[in-house]
Parts: C-alpha cells; sequence; structure tokens
C-alpha cells in the first residue's frame, strides 16, 4: 500500500519494573518496551521504537528471528528491517552495524536510550528465497494488520527472557485481536520474546464473537475484506470441534483460546500457538470454507498437546539465532494431523466414509507429489534445507498415516485399552508446558512407557522408511485396503476379533 507519510508524533510509553541491587543506587531495568506506529503505515513498514532494558557490553547484539516454533522454515527477518537506529539518552546518534542477515552489533550498547527501525511487511515484500508463510508474516493495509511476533519484533543478546511491553498505535475505528494480556493503560505484555512470537495480533476492521466452552474462554476475531464473513458464523462451527476435542481428550487443556481469522485473496494455512491460531484462507462464504476449516482449526487446536504439552528441549528453549531441527516431527505434526481427524469421527463431526476418503488423499498424495521414501526423521532434520522444505509437506500426508498406524498398534498390543490419543495424553500429563523430554532418548521412553515392539515399529516407520503396512494393520480393525487404487473400506465379513477391535478404535476410551 502507499500512502502519505505522516510524522511521527508517538511518544513510547514507558512502564518500567525496576530492580533494586547493591545499595538500591544503581536500578536495572528489566524490560524491553517496544513502540509499534500504525497510524504511519507508509511504504509497507511497521515504525518500532524500543527503549532497552538496562544493557550491558555483553548484550551487544539486537538479534532479528531466523525462524520461529512450529514453521520448520528459514525466515531470516533481517532481511525486512531497514533504518535501524540506536540513540543516547540525548538524542545522539550511536553506531551500529549490521554484521549478519539477523543481527545488528551495538558498539556502545550501555549508552542506548532508544533503537528505532523499520521492518516491511512480508507478504507484499519481494524476496527471491525462503518465502515466508502468510499465516507467519505480517501485512499492512489499508483496513487491517497481521503481526506475528516474530517477523516485528526482536531481542537483545542475553535478554531473550526479558518481559515486553508493547504499545501499539492504531486508528481509533479498528479493534485488535491477541492473544497477549493488557494492562490497564493498553499495553500488551508479553512474559518474554518467546511468548510475543507465540501471540499474532490481528488489528483492524474485525468482527468479534465470544463464548464459554466447557469454563473455556474462546474469542473468536475474523478479518474479511469483503465482509463475507463474521465472527458470529464461526463461532458454532468452532464450538462444536471445541466441544468434540473436549471429549476426545478428557477436557479441554486450556481456560482461554483465541481464533484469528483472515479472509482474503489467498489461502495459505493456519499456523498454532499455545493459546491462539491464526487463519489465511481466501474469502467466500462461510458454508464454503467451514468443512476445510473445521478439520485445519482441529489440527490447530490439537497442537495444545503437541507441542505446547509435550515437547523436546529443542522447542522449549528455541533457538531464534540457528534454526535447530527436532527429530520428533512426527509427534508434533503427524499425530496431531491423524488426531484432528480421528477426532472429528469420533465426535461424529466427520463421516466414517468421509474419514477413509482423507486417509486415501493421504497416501496418494505421499507417493504422487513426495518422496515416499524420505523417513520421518529424515523430513524432520531437513526440513530447514530447500530440498527438505519441498518435502515438508509430506509430514501431514505420511506422518499421519504412521501415526494412525502407530494407533492401530497400540490398540492390538493392548486388547483395545490404550490407543495412540491415550498414551499421548499420559505424557501430557507427565510433561506439560515448561518440562520438555529429551529428544534423544524418547523412542526409548515411548517404548518403555508401551510395549517392546512400539520399538521396532519406530525403526521401520518413522527412523527408517519400509513400506507402510496399511493392509496389514487396517485388516486388524476389518478395515480392507486397496493397494492399486488406494481404497479404504469396511470388510463385509468382518470376524469377531475385528469388528471389536474396530470398536474401540472408533470411540473414545475414556
Ligand atoms: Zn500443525
Amino acid at each position: 500500500m502507499k500512502m502519505k507519510h505522516f510524522l511521527k508524533l508517538t511518544l513510547v510509553a514507558c512502564v518500567l519494573v525496576f530492580q533494586s541491587c547493591g545499595s538500591g543506587k544503581t536500578k536495572e531495568v528489566v524490560d524491553v518496551n517496544f513502540n509499534v506506529n500504525l497510524l504511519d503505515r507508509s511504504n509497507d513498514t511497521y515504525k518500532v521504537e524500543v527503549v532497552p532494558p538496562t544493557l550491558k557490553a555483553e548484550n551487544n547484539i539486537f538479534q532479528f528471528a531466523s525462524t520461529a516454533p512450529g514453521t520448520y522454515q528459514v525466515m531470516d527477518i533481517g532481511r525486512y528491517v531497514s533504518n535501524f537506529k540506536a540513540f543516547d539518552k540525548d538524542g545522539n546518534a550511536l553506531t551500529t552495524n549490521k554484521v549478519s542477515t539477523n543481527q545488528y552489533e551495538l558498539t556502545s550498547p550501555e549508552k542506548i536510550a532508544k533503537i528505532s527501525y523499520e521492518i516491511a511487511e512480508t507478504w507484499d515484500t519481494p524476496v527471491t528465497e525462503n518465502k515466508i508463510y502468510l499465516m507467519c508474516g505480517t501485512s499492512i493495509e489499508d483496513d487491517h494488520t497481521l503481526i506475528n511476533g516474530q517477523a516485528v519484533f526482536g531481542y537483545f543478546k542475553g535478554k531473550q527472557a526479558n518481559p515486553l511491553k508493547i504499545k501499539i498505535d492504531y486508528p481509533n475505528e479498528w479493534s485488535i485481536g491477541t492473544a497477549l494480556e493488557k494492562t490497564a493503560d493498553g499495553i500488551y505484555t508479553a512474559n518474554d520474546y518467546d511468548h510475543v512470537v507465540d501471540s499474532p495480533i490481528l488489528i483492524g476492521n474485525l468482527t468479534k464473537a465470544s463464548m464459554d466452552v466447557q469454563g473455556t474462554t474462546v474469542d473468536i476475531f475474523t478479518y474479511s475484506k469483503k465482509g463475507l464473513i463474521k465472527s458470529e458464523q464461526v463461532l458454532e462451527s468452532m464450538k462444536n470441534m471445541l466441544l468434540s476435542a473436549s471429549s476426545f481428550l478428557g477436557g479441554l487443556p486450556v481456560d482461554r483460546y483465541t481464533f484469528l481469522f483472515h479472509f482474503e485473496d489467498v489461502t495459505n494455512g493456519a499456523w498454532e500457538h499455545s493459546y491462539s491460531s491464526e487463519y489465511v484462507y481466501k474469502e467466500d462464504t462461510w458454508e464454503n470454507l467451514e468443512k476445510a476449516i473445521l478439520e485445519v482449526a482441529a489440527h490447530e487446536f490439537f497442537h495444545v498437546v503437541t507441542p505446547l504439552n509435550i515437547h523436546s528441549e529443542i522447542v522449549d528453549q528455541f533457538n531464534f539465532i540457528t534454526p535447530v531441527p527436532s527429530n520428533h516431527l512426527w509427534l508434533y505434526e503427524g499425530t496431531t494431523e491423524w488426531a484432528s481427524h480421528m477426532m472429528l469421527l469420533r465426535s461424529g463431526l466427520k463421516s466414517f466414509d468421509d474419514y477413509l476418503k482423507t486417509l486415501q488423499r493421504k497416501v496418494l498424495i505421499n507417493t504422487k507429489y513426495y518422496n515416499p521414501n524420505i523417513s520421518l526423521t529424515e523430513l524432520a532434520q531437513t526440513s530447514y534445507t530447500p530440498e527438505g522444505h519441498k518435502q515438508y509437506g509430506n509430514i501431514y500426508m505420511k506422518g499421519a498415516l504412521v501415526a494412525g498406524l502407530l494407533d492401530i498398534k497400540l490398540l492390538e498390543l493392548s486388547n483395545g485399552e490404550r490407543g495412540l490419543k491415550d498414551v499421548v495424553n499420559e505424557f501430557a500429563k507427565k510433561y506439560g508446558p515448561s518440562k520438555p523430554f529429551e529428544d534423544a532418548t524418547f523412542f526409548d521412553e515411548f517404548t518403555e512407557a508401551t510395549y517392546p515392539e512400539i520399538r521396532t515399529f519406530f525403526n521401520d516407520y518413522v527412523i527408517n522408511s519400509k513400506t507402510l503396512p496399511l493392509k496389514a494393520y487396517y485388516n486388524k480393525i476389518g478395515i480392507d485396503f486397496d493397494e492399486a487404487t488406494a481404497t479404504f473400506s469396511t470388510i463385509d465379513n468382518a470376524s469377531e476379533a475385528q469388528l471389536a477391535l474396530r470398536k474401540k478404535w472408533m470411540q473414545p476410551i475414556d
């Protein structure tokens, strides 16, 4: 977009937290204060000012994100930054040097009273490689803006864990949707840098709808360019999905959740967070979009189980400087994708035939559009490379199929008493949001918690890429798989044992 350049009239609101140290004469400022001026949307850039916490010589880098949790893509946000400047308390410019794509070196960090920079929106800024997914990026338009934290904010070296206070100036008629909490004077707060990355912000001409689902406060914010979709319409579908998730999980694992919907010209998908998720879809009537979005929302919501409650140390202490892959993408994305369709099936929001067609589609896409011989751990380890990035989407196909097989195997070994859902719920209780499992030993740990045969399963179908035993496994629950057409269908004369296991497979086990 283009508009005339307004004078910057905004003052940075400083809500500083002081910590006494020593004699009490030296006060250390902990908060990092950001101001984003959306009244000036010229050049499709965010005008950002930062009032730093107390800085020392070792905090001499201002870092922008190289990637973000759950995206498995190189972002190099530093590419979008311009006019990066540092000032002392008298307003004199201090020297800064761009030392790498995402890093600005601060020559006198102790003297810095303010930093300012512009950061371009990712949607409309051309790049030659590593185009950022729309739902993970930023967009500035006349009537709204989408902010994903890592694409607007940065952090001082050594201060990733410091709290943030964010003041956003925006037109009076706009409203704001985010899972971030707001103080009485309108300042948004984040516990640390990771928290703001975990909390997208949608601002503009939005509709809002709210409800309570079994004690969980659910807020829906919708930007719909032509006004075709209102939050009120989306509400009922999300309610049904959440009730289905609740019965699947034995209760909803969060006390609040925010859905941010962006309907405009393109469909790109959705991105999950701990207490919210963001959806970018081509605008249409809600009737036409409902089914697809319900499935995706189920997927994104199920991420509150994994990775939020079950993740390794690699996800827990997120490295924004260098992308580090975890081995367990099969769990974070494969299991999540399996669970989302399974919970819709078990709750009746998805028909049995529809579920079998979903399985067929995943088999066909796995073999026709991706290299089916890549193992799921290889897929995880290579997701940040150009070749691996092309294969990444298969985690939603092959990854989900493998999770489905694991579920059947677990049900078979436990006589229908303990499927993948149950094991996952047990791990969510054992770990939780702030207690990671060990990336290197989780296959063994999962095996110990279940059956020795599961180690062979992981070796064959997760760590290696043996041909998936779809026919043999689905036969256990009285479903035939026709290899030639990739069709799944119920076996007419299924045995008692097959029918009994299918019953356990179909229904939530409490
Ligand atoms: Zn996902």
